[in-house]
């Protein structure tokens, strides 16, 4: 599948916003101080809904639910792919439920969260319901006769960096030190950072003195032992 070119952001541009949206916190001071920086990175209307639950002290917005999603991609806790395809707008938010009260509930909480984003469909038996939703930023897929292949056409840059992500998707990365998210430029990137890798150095030389380090010790005990036995 190729991506549509008619308006292609920078890539590298693209990527420092995902790679700041994915380590972002939780906070509404998060959510506004990204905001700023990266106005057009999703819709207005997401930001406002998400910005209204979270000044009312509601951690669940959509902000924070899309970083969560994005988060269990980038670690490989997507096998089945379900997560990327409502991350790029080409599957529906689906939701199960069951029947009586919680339901109710849940849904009141998923209405919460989504808001005008979703349409939810009723639910097909009370006992055990499935609540279908679409999200309103849908991306496209249609069919390019020329090229004999497939266009893939985010509607928001965030669908786009997500996109072009998960075509290298070798580079999403989280670091084994601090346990950031990071985008690497290279394979051998394994650090989000020099102070990163200059602790996991240390953490090999520690464990290298302990273990190497203690065998050539205790050989060496061995040897002044024999020593000073012969010597005896
Ligand atoms: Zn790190």
């Amino acid at each position: 599948m190729s991506m549509n070119q008619r308006a292609t952001p920078d890539r590298e541009a693209l990527f420092a916003a995902l790679e700041l949206f994915v380590n972002c916190g939780d906070t509404k001071s998060d959510l506004h101080s990204f905001r700023l920086q990266h106005p057009h990175f999703f819709q207005a209307e997401f930001y406002d809904q998400s910005e209204q639950l979270a000044k009312a002290g509601k951690r669940d917005n959509f902000f924070n639910w899309l970083k969560g999603q994005l988060r269990a991609v980038w670690e490989g806790r997507d096998p089945a792919g379900t997560h990327l395809g409502v991350l790029l707008g080409i599957q529906s938010v689906s939701y199960a439920g069951f029947g009586g009260g919680d339901f109710q509930a849940e849904v009141t909480e998923h209405m919460a969260i989504f808001g005008d984003f979703i349409d939810l469909c009723k639910p097909p038996s009370e006992e055990h319901a499935m609540v279908g939703a679409h999200m309103l930023f849908a991306a496209r897929i249609t069919p390019d006769w020329q090229g004999s292949t497939l266009q893939y056409e985010p509607t928001i840059d965030f669908q786009h960096a997500v996109y072009m992500l998960m075509n290298e998707s070798w580079r999403a990365r989280v670091c084994p030190i601090c346990r950031r998210y990071l985008i690497a430029d290279k394979p051998a990137n394994i650090y989000c950072s020099t102070k990163c890798s200059g602790v996991a150095r240390q953490k090999r030389d520690l464990e290298y003195w302990r273990s190497e380090g203690k065998a050539r010790r205790s050989k060496r005990t061995k040897a002044s032992k024999k020593r000073s036995s012969f010597q005896r």
